[in-house]
């Protein structure tokens, strides 16, 4: 008897695949990673199949079969379909969100995996005689495109119109054809070497790692700011590229990085493919398709880029490897650093993790032995990373957050024509509203959270919902109307910076003033040509960017970590310490680096500053070692919201009621901490609580929160609350 059954995974909450006839037509082309449209409830959904068989645990007449093959041929490899699998038991996800979530729109709803056909004309034979010889100028193209076959775009680079074409094509002298996009492969694609001499270390990194190629290997490329790691990147997806492989290239955010992707074009022949959350669906369509397909042979793209199908995968490529926009922070939330990992594993090809500010996670690995760990310790072409200076600001008259000594080291750097940043990461013009006579905080109401002030437009916004409302005229707690800002955000430096310094007036780099990854990219290629002296940027300047006549970076204030609850925030704070002093000294003047502190003899400060991150990291592993925490053990945390209170304590004690017995007995290894309100408890009306998870063993941990979900699924009537589960998460 044939398979007759697909197993097809369907996108909903239900944690399991859904079982469906195959039409007698299709049994024998039916195959796992093949779409397909199903009846489902009193519609149809896209699904995938997943394995076809001889067996369902239904009986049979109550199958639906099913009712359209999308496919012709499975839109992912075995491999790749190994790891969805992976991804749907490893995070939990129901196996719908698992091999469907991360596929184009497009294609979740059903559109052909096709690319268009490519438009070419070609000259017919003879068709020189149709044309008359007053037609100069149809004439001359003809002549140019000679035998060949050309596209529109080729004709016009050449300096001819597509009204030339039109009228060619008209009197018959040449023909349009159609082109399959697959014909045109290439896999042959063009390096150009700069000829650079490369630092010792660039050289040692860039053998070990294409000493690698065609296997598994995960490499940690840990170098200071500035070493060339880029150049490395570039060097050993030259060698994979050449031996006809393809190379995956997986950043941050791509409009924090234009620069990267400009050095990429510039070394290699080929389109370089990108996949990110900005572009629109017909582009990521398209462009999915192209690595797919095997067109394109580089693919740049963020975290959800991270399973793109590749049928000649041979390096992947993952810069800036401890950010945590790698982290998807809702529905399926996966960690893009930790897949592509697993990705390589099971491809069977080597991964380079590269970062300034390793991941303790990564770091960890790397000294343990798991990750070949690469060090380029020196600057590429500059002095060495400046070290940060701290500044004592207790008790000093501040001025709209800057110390006077800061002040007059700006004035220094501003008048030697040089570019000083002064960093804050707080957008807005002041993070508070405050009662000057009762001391009454202005505060939304779904989060209770101060809201910030901004100036332009003038409003106050939550910066935890996005709720916006009219800054209030009166105190709601005794009326007075002396409303005062309290503190300072971007907007208020940049008021008080254009006062002060009137030759150069600052630039605002943040989401408010700066939007689209045009403007941005616009905006730091005038900053690298060195343009706009005075800047004051957030996290959109903190990140790998090069500005060689930047000399002065002032740190306005990272106190807040010292009293963060999340056990991260130490490790996040130092590695944007270290990443924003990285942009100073990068051009032939040597740089300086200010970081103002409340608390100048923290340890970690004074680590950062005296010795350098490596220092910190090591610190900080110890101290996660005695505290047990990651990476010395796995954690995951159920997040459980809900509009009342009452209902998400019940449900933790609950669950934890639930769970009891099977952590007593089966899951010795497995410990679940007391359930807590999450930091910021209150959010969009919600409140929120957290129940931590932690084991040495990631088996029971993984095993443990399987019968979890297995539990609260059969319990009814916890439906008002919402819950969801976070492996490793990433922010407490
Ligand atoms: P990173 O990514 O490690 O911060 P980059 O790759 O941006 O560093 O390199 C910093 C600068 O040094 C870039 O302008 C780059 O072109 C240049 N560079 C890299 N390697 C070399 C080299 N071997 N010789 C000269 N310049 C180099
Ligand atoms: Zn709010
Ligand atoms: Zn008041």
């Amino acid at each position: 008897m044939q398979n007759h059954i697909a197993r097809v995974a369907l996108i909903t909450p239900v944690r399991r695949l859904f079982d469906y006839l195959i039409p007698n037509e299709n049994q024998p082309t039916l195959e796992a990673g093949m779409r397909v449209r199903v009846p489902f409830a009193r519609g149809h959904k896209v699904g995938l199949v997943v394995e076809v068989t001889s067996q369902s645990e239904w009986t049979l007449a109550k199958l639906k079969a099913i009712s359209d093959v999308l496919d012709d041929s499975p839109l992912f490899d075995t491999v790749n379909m190994q790891i969805r699998h992976w991804l749907g038991e490893y995070y939990m996800a129901p196996p719908g969100e698992a091999y469907m979530n991360l596929l184009p729109k497009k294609l979740k709803a059903g559109e052909p995996a096709l690319l268009p056909s490519i438009e070419k004309w070609q000259a017919n034979v003879d068709g020189k005689l149709l044309v008359t010889n007053q037609a100069k100028r149809q004439l001359a193209l003809l002549d140019w495109m000679g035998q060949r076959q050309v596209s529109l775009v080729e004709v016009k680079q050449a300096g001819f119109s597509r009204d030339l074409l039109n009228k060619l094509q008209e009197s018959q002298a040449i023909s349009r054809v159609e082109l399959r996009p697959e014909g045109s492969i290439s896999k042959q694609v063009n390096y150009r070497d700069l000829g650079l001499t490369l630092l010792d270390e660039q050289q040692a990194a860039i053998n070990r790692i294409t000493a690698q190629l065609n296997q598994f290997k995960a490499i940690l490329l840990q170098g200071v700011t500035g070493s060339g790691k880029t150049e490395v990147y570039i060097q050993a997806m030259a060698k994979a590229l050449q031996q006809n492989q393809q190379v995956l290239v997986l950043v941050p955010e791509i409009g924090l990085t234009p620069q990267t992707l400009q050095r990429f074009a510039e070394r290699f022949d080929s389109e370089i493919v990108v996949l990110h959350s900005e572009l629109n669906d017909t582009e990521r369509y398209l462009a999915w398709l192209k690595a797919k397909m095997g067109l394109a042979r580089i693919v740049v793209g963020t975290r959800s880029a991270v399973l793109a199908p590749m049928p000649d995968l041979g390096l992947i490529i993952l810069d800036e490897e401890h950010d945590i926009s790698f982290k998807q922070q809702d529905s399926l939330r996966y960690n893009a650093r930790d897949v592509a990992v697993k990705r390589a594993h099971l491809q069977q090809v080597p991964i380079v993790l590269g970062s300034a500010t390793p991941s303790l996670e990564s770091y960890y690995n790397a000294i343990q032995g798991r990750y070949l760990h690469l060090k380029l310790q020196q600057r590429a072409q500059q002095s060495q990373p400046p070290q940060p200076v701290v500044l004592d600001i207790k008790d000093q008259p501040l001025q709209d957050g800057l110390a006077p000594r800061v002040l007059d080291l700006m004035a220094k750097h501003l008048d030697a024509g040089n570019q000083v940043l002064v960093f804050l990461n707080r957008r807005g013009f002041a993070p508070a509203l405050m009662c000057h006579e009762c001391g009454w905080i202005y505060e939304c109401q779904r989060c209770d959270h101060h809201f910030t002030y901004h100036q332009s437009p003038r409003q106050a916004q939550c910066h935890q919902c996005g709720e916006i409302t009219p800054v209030p005229r009166q105190c709601h707690s005794c009326g007075s109307t002396q409303i005062i800002d309290w503190g300072v955000g971007t907007e208020k430096l940049e008021a008080f910076l254009k006062q002060r310094f009137e030759k150069t007036p600052p630039l605002r780099v943040d989401r408010d003033n700066i939007r689209g990854k045009g403007q941005l990219a616009q905006t730091l290629h005038e900053v690298k040509q060195g343009e706009h002296q005075l800047l004051i940027g957030t996290q959109m300047l903190a990140k790998g960017h090069h500005f060689p006549n930047l000399t002065l970076t002032v740190i306005v204030n990272l106190d807040n970590a010292l009293y963060s609850a999340d056990f991260r925030a130490i490790e996040r704070m130092s590695q944007l310490l270290v990443q924003v002093a990285g942009r100073a000294g990068r051009g032939d003047k040597p740089g300086q680096v200010v970081l103002q502190s409340h608390h100048p003899e923290h340890s970690v400060i004074n680590l950062v500053c005296q010795q350098n991150y490596e220092a910190v990291l090591s610190y900080l592993l110890q101290e996660r070692q005695a505290m047990m925490l990651p990476p010395y053990q796995f954690w995951a945390v159920l997040r459980a919201e809900a509009h009342q209170p009452a209902l998400v304590e019940q449900f933790c004690a609950q669950v934890t009621e639930l769970l009891k017995p099977y952590l007593q007995h089966h899951y010795q290894q497995v410990i679940l901490l007391p359930a807590f309100p999450a930091a910021q408890e209150k959010r969009a009306g919600k409140y929120r609580y957290l129940m931590v998870f932690e084991s040495k063993q990631r088996n029971q941990l993984n095993a443990a929160l399987k019968q979890l979900c297995q539990l609260i699924e059969a319990q009814k009537g916890l439906s008002q609350v919402r819950w969801l589960l976070d492996i490793d998460p990433q922010d407490i």
